[in-house]
């Protein structure tokens, strides 16, 4: 009979959460994480370790004895953090000045951890499981470079899954949806050239304020008649500047940025469109020059029908509540879209406590009772797969 002590993986898995969450690193930056993770993961004996990948992102491939006779499953964390000042003050507090992990990956990676752990108790007897810690997360591309990388696309994963902790929802609720599980979105730079003059003589310059307050209004209008029609379409001004510092000088060029988003790639691009004939028209009308940046880009993160039945069986075999989130989709944006594109998969939400503070809120901490809830799932999760 086989005997199994949770506490003691989990206890260790705290200590390495709040590890990881004391010493955190942006987008790009992960290096001193992905080798905290390679010091823990060296020791479990995987078949395969992928370093540097789609940037500083890190897999961890287990081979069972028969790994071609069952499928290629990989669960992916997130190794980055983010650029906010953290204002809770617990012993596990970042190190860091203005860098924290308040999205909760150090819980996400350390779920992962737990899942190593498991399986030298009991390892896999068919089929191959790779835990993906991939780079850039929050500014969208990581995912999108790990995807790209060769040695990602050698492993050939027939199903890739990922857990992301919700605050709002009673913790330990696992959250399901097919199709769009949140929205895709991109970033627009509007950059607006005019002229300079003295601030004396405005008529001898171009100056580009009026486009720019014309812009400004008009973004955020484009997609109203997507929205009375019930259609997730959005745009939000995020960033304008117009000229420089000079009481002098009138204003001789102007950026704005605006995020577009929907949970329909088609309704996206049909915003983009819209965008640009509008920042076209207003510089044509105001005699500017105008030039376009696209960036920041998420596609819509669409849960594969099949990948959810599988997780929906194995949070009822892990004796987990199952709820469906009730923004459906989700307005925020994952980069995990760039896996879904290529690999049947789900993004699957965990609730982690009603009171919690907010994704990305300064006060956000991962709840560390969350850590034996996910590794019931991923163990689930890889019964209900057939990998044991
Ligand atoms: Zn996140």
């Amino acid at each position: 009979m086989e005997t199994r002590d949770p506490i003691a993986p989990v206890a260790r898995l705290v200590t390495l959460r709040r590890e990881l969450h004391a010493f955190p690193e942006v987008s790009g930056e992960e290096v001193g994480t992905a080798a905290c993770l390679r010091e823990f993961f060296v020791p479990c004996h995987p078949a395969r370790l992928l370093d540097n990948l789609g940037g500083h992102g890190l897999a961890v491939v287990f081979d069972s004895p028969e790994p071609d006779r069952g499928p290629t499953v990989a669960l992916r964390a997130e190794l980055d953090a983010l650029p906010i000042q953290e204002t809770a003050d617990h012993d596990h507090a970042s190190q860091r000045d203005g860098v924290a992990h308040l999205c909760g990956h150090d819980g996400h990676m350390a779920m992962l951890c737990g899942v190593a752990l498991g399986l030298q108790e009991r390892p896999l007897r068919r089929g191959r499981l790779v835990l993906l810690f991939q780079p850039a997360e929050e500014t969208g591309e990581g995912a999108r470079a790990v995807c790209a990388d060769p040695r990602w696309q050698d492993l050939d994963a027939d199903y890739v899954f990922a857990l992301h902790n919700l605050p709002g929802y009673p913790l330990g609720h696992v959250l399901l949806r097919t199709g769009p599980f949140c929205a895709g979105s991109v970033g627009l730079v509007i950059r607006l050239e005019g002229r300079t003059s003295h601030a004396a003589y405005p008529e001898k310059g171009r100056s580009p304020a009026n486009a720019m307050s014309r812009l400004l209004t008009e973004l955020v209008t484009l997609p109203l008649d997507l929205e009375r029609a019930g259609v997730l379409a959005l745009v939000t001004v995020v960033h304008a500047r117009l000229g420089e510092v000079a009481f002098g000088t009138t204003p001789g060029e102007a950026e704005i940025m605006a995020t577009l988003r929907s949970d329909d790639e088609a309704v996206l691009e049909d915003l983009q469109a819209r965008a640009v004939a509008l920042a076209g028209n207003v510089a044509d009308e105001e005699g500017l020059r105008c030039a376009l940046d696209w960036v920041d880009e998420f596609p819509v993160t669409e849960n594969e029908d099949l990948a959810v039945a599988v997780a929906d069986r194995a949070a009822l075999a892990a004796g987990l509540s199952i709820d469906e989130p009730d923004e459906s989709p989700f307005r925020w944006s994952e980069d995990f879209g760039w896996f879904t594109r290529q690999t049947s998969g789900a993004v699957i939400g965990v609730g982690s406590g009603e009171n919690q503070p907010g994704l990305h809120a300064p006060d956000f901490d991962f709840p560390d009772e969350l850590l034996p809830v996910g590794l019931r799932f991923w163990d689930a999760l890889i019964e209900e797969l057939g990998l044991r």
